[in-house]
């Protein structure tokens, strides 16, 4: 702007200086030209003025030559003679005059020579005055005398003639001279002015613009000032270069001191930074001004006056010169003292809750623990009751059923509850390997279809597509959504039936593993679909009295489902039916029938244990809960395992030293000494005495995230959540049959 502004004044200089100079050399000229044309006019004067001079004189002194003749005076004789030198003069300067002149110079040369003639003639004439002279003589001179000054007048007419032209030439020249003098001095003039107007606006537009710009700056200096002074934050403007600081009033003001807005040094703000913070923050100013910190924002403490300490948070923006080296940098500080104080609270806060969580947790475990416990021990006599149900009247068969229902329900509450607290704590663990969907799916099917059959509903599983694929992920999992989804569906459906359907689709290029489970049941309002998912939350609160429940099972399906990579997604419309998806990334292979999981029924796994039994093997019980005594004795004694029963774990180590157990079933939780210690102590001894690893599988009824690690640090190597399952010991009890001959880790 200020470039423009100077270029443009310069080319108006220039303009101005050279149009001046043009007129000023035309004056000049002009005034040069009128003066030579005067010199010349004043010429022509002095020829002129001559020439009548002598025309005057030539008769003046033919008078006073008659005069003399006639009277004889020797006055007019005097007179004569003066006028007639005077003439000769006047003829020698008209020669001088008209020099330059060659038809004038003619003309006075004839003149001359006429005059010379008619002196002559005179001076003869004045000499014979005294005598007698004959008339004829005297006519004869008169005539000629005459007739010399005749021609005289006459060629100096003709002089004067020329010269009279010439005057009006020269006059006429010097009117136009001058005319062009005035005219060229009129437009100079005129130029001059315009041009002065000119400049004169250019000079006032510049003056306006600079007004209008410095009022601007003015305002905005104004506004920055009112803002500066407005604002609690403390304003600075390092100058990097010459170190020095421009610090707003509230800058110190904000730590108590009445400095006022000044330019100081760093070292003002920089002696009052906490000491134990100094560093660090000298050390982020330093990373940012060599760009290796994108932004610079640092929180830090300041001496107040008073001597406490500020949390101040200080922002700042680097300007850089074209090398990159930074020159300004330009910031803010806040006082943030409140803002720490009120983190620090809250972290305090968070900090409590998080260990009356804990608190909470272990209260759970320790509950759980305490109700799984007799929990099993009814779930198991209720097994062992159930199997036996021929035994019993119809009545009493009734009653063991509701048992059975009722224990069903009570795992599966807890169940619901500790899976819940375990996805609100982040614990949930998901056991990802190769399982065969089929055995998954009819593993549900036998569970649920069930459930349909006894409500009279249909009851129609469709994997078809998906026969021979295994999948990579957690198969107990997996089964506990379809367990739920497909419960919901049977719950909620009185008249028609149940349809799921598995398939593999393709979403964006990612194959998924999608279920559906339809059902022609009560369906729910498109108001409560995203209610559905949220704990404790029932679509209509007359449905938890009519069909029961906790509201537990869809959010915690949901939370697994995308803890696994993928979701669940319901349609669904009220007295018509509803439809969730479930989704998950599908890590499937298709055609390989070859499990990893045992997928046997309960009659197979028997028959397999007992294949790979001998009569020595004997298997060590370690358990003081009567209930669950029971349960375990009773499925070993199905599979025809021998045992002996510890009732702590001081008679657990005790019993092992004495007969050295194929196996052990630990329970953790015991009187005197835990399941832990023993089986510390168990493997201290074979370590010792160099004995092969007897396998141990703990029993805990906790089921909570650390307990499988506090097995596996104790040295077992295997463990079983409680209420037991009959299946997973059996499993277990195969495994390690199998897998005799082993070591002490
Ligand atoms: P619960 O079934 O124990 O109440 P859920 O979390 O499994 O808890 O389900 C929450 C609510 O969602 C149910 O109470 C019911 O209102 C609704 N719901 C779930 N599945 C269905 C279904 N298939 N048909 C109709 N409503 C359903």
């Amino acid at each position: 702007m200020n470039n423009i502004f100077s270029r443009n004044f310069l080319i108006f200089v220039i303009i101005l200086v050279s149009i001046s100079s043009f007129i000023s050399f035309s004056l000049i000229s002009g005034e040069k030209t009128l003066a030579s044309s005067g010199d010349l006019l004043l010429h022509t004067y002095d020829v002129i003025f001559e020439a009548e001079e002598l025309s005057t004189k030539v008769e003046s002194m033919l008078a006073s030559q008659r005069g003399y003749v006639l009277t004889q005076k020797e006055e007019f004789y005097e007179t004569y003679e003066t006028r007639k030198s005077s003439i000769s003069e006047n003829i020698v300067r008209l020669f001088d005059l008209t020099i330059d002149n060659p038809s004038q110079q003619a003309r006075l040369a004839e003149l001359q020579d006429y005059y010379v003639e008619l002196a002559n003639k005179l001076d003869d004439r004045a000499s014979r005055a005294t005598g007698e002279v004959p008339n004829p003589v005297i006519s004869n001179d008169v005539q000629n005398i005459d007739t010399l000054k005749n021609n005289i007048i006459r060629i100096n007419m003709d002089i004067l003639g020329e010269e009279y032209e010439l005057l009006n030439q020269r006059i006429n020249t010097m009117e136009q001279k001058k005319s062009q003098y005035f005219t060229s001095l009129l437009i100079g003039v005129a130029v001059g002015t315009i041009l002065l107007l000119i400049f004169n606006a250019f000079l006032l537009r510049a003056q306006q613009k600079r007004n209008y710009a410095e009022e601007s700056l003015k305002g905005i200096e104004e506004r920055l000032s009112l803002a500066i002074e407005g604002t609690q934050d403390g304003i600075f403007d390092w100058n990097v270069s010459n170190e020095t600081v421009f610090y707003s009033r509230q800058f110190f003001a904000m730590l108590g001191y009445d400095k006022g807005p000044l330019t100081g040094t760093p070292n003002d703000s920089w002696e009052l930074v906490h000491p134990e913070d100094f560093e660090e923050l000298s050390a982020k100013i330093e990373l940012y001004l060599s760009h290796e910190l994108s932004e610079f924002v640092h929180e830090y403490r300041m001496k107040h006056k008073s001597g406490r300490w500020v949390w101040v948070q200080s922002r700042a923006k680097a300007i850089y010169d074209r090398s990159g080296h930074a020159i300004r940098m330009v910031g803010a500080h806040t006082d943030i003292t409140s803002i720490v104080k009120e983190r620090e609270r809250l972290e305090i806060e968070k900090e409590e809750a998080e260990e009356a969580n804990k608190a909470k947790g272990e209260f759970l475990a320790h509950m759980s623990h305490e109700i799984r416990t007799p929990l099993t021990a009814i779930s198991g006599i209720s097994e062992i009751l159930g199997k036996q149900i021929q035994k019993f009247d119809d009545k009493q068969a009734q009653l063991i059923k509701t048992l059975g229902s009722s224990t069903a329900s009570l795992k599966e509450l807890i169940n619901d509850i500790l899976d819940f607290s375990k996805i609100e704590k982040g614990e949930v663990e998901i056991d990802e390997r190769v399982f065969s969907l089929e055995t998954v799916f009819q593993e549900t099917i036998s569970m649920m279809a069930v459930r349909a059959n006894e409500k009279g509903i249909s009851f129609v599983f469709d994997y078809s597509a998906l026969e021979d694929s295994n999948f990579y992920g957690d198969s107990k999992r997996l089964r506990q959504i379809l367990v739920n989804l497909i419960g919901n569906a049977i719950k909620f459906t009185d008249k028609g039936g149940v349809t799921i359907k598995a398939d593999i689709e393709d979403r964006n290029g990612m194959d998924f593993l999608r279920i559906d489970v339809s059902d022609t049941g009560i369906g729910i309002s498109p108001d409560d679909f995203d209610l559905v998912f949220e704990k404790f939350k029932q679509a209509d609160s007359s449905v938890s009295r009519k069909y029961g429940g906790t509201g537990l099972g869809l959010p915690i399906s949901k939370n697994l489902a995308r803890i696994m990579g993928g979701d669940i997604f319901v349609s669904s419309q009220l007295g018509k039916g509803s439809s969730f998806s479930l989704l998950l990334p599908a890590k499937i292979n298709k055609g390989k029938k070859e499990l990893p999981r045992d997928v046997q029924s309960m009659q197979k796994l028997n028959d397999k244990i007992r294949s790979n039994l001998t009569d020595e093997n004997k298997v060590l019980i370690a358990e003081d809960y009567e209930g669950n005594i029971v349960v375990v004795t009773y499925i070993l004694e199905e599979i025809g395992l021998e045992y002996d029963i510890a009732y702590n774990g001081q008679e657990a180590v005790n019993l092992w030293q004495e007969k050295h157990y194929d196996m052990i079933l630990m329970d953790v939780q015991m009187p005197e000494m835990d399941g832990f210690t023993a089986t510390k102590e168990i493997r201290k001894l074979e370590e010792r005495d160099n004995l092969d690893a007897t396998p141990i599988i703990g029993m805990t009824a906790h089921a909570l995230i650390g307990d499988k690690d506090k097995c596996v640090a104790a040295g077992m190597d295997s463990y079983l959540p409680k209420p037991l399952v009959e299946a997973d010991l059996k499993r277990e009890i195969l495994k390690f049959l199998k897998n005799k001959d082993r070591k002490v880790a």
